[in-house]
């Protein structure tokens, strides 16, 4: 349910129209700065990245 921006939503106008400023990323995050296109009110998202190379391989039997 996390790390999705589809139920982004304008807390000041409701409105879910946003455009993204810029992204930013840092080392396990990715911060994606948004300003909603109605009312100009900016937002900030946090999506965490997954580390591939620290995921151990899972074995079946
Ligand atoms: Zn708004």
């Amino acid at each position: 349910m996390m790390g999705k921006d589809v139920g982004l939503e304008c807390t000041a106008c409701g409105c879910r129209h946003f455009l993204v400023d810029r992204t930013v990323k840092h080392e396990n995050t990715i911060v994606r700065y948004r300003s909603c296109r109605h009312c100009g009110k900016r937002v900030s998202t946090r999506e965490s990245m997954r580390i591939t190379k620290a995921t151990k391989p899972k074995r079946r039997n």
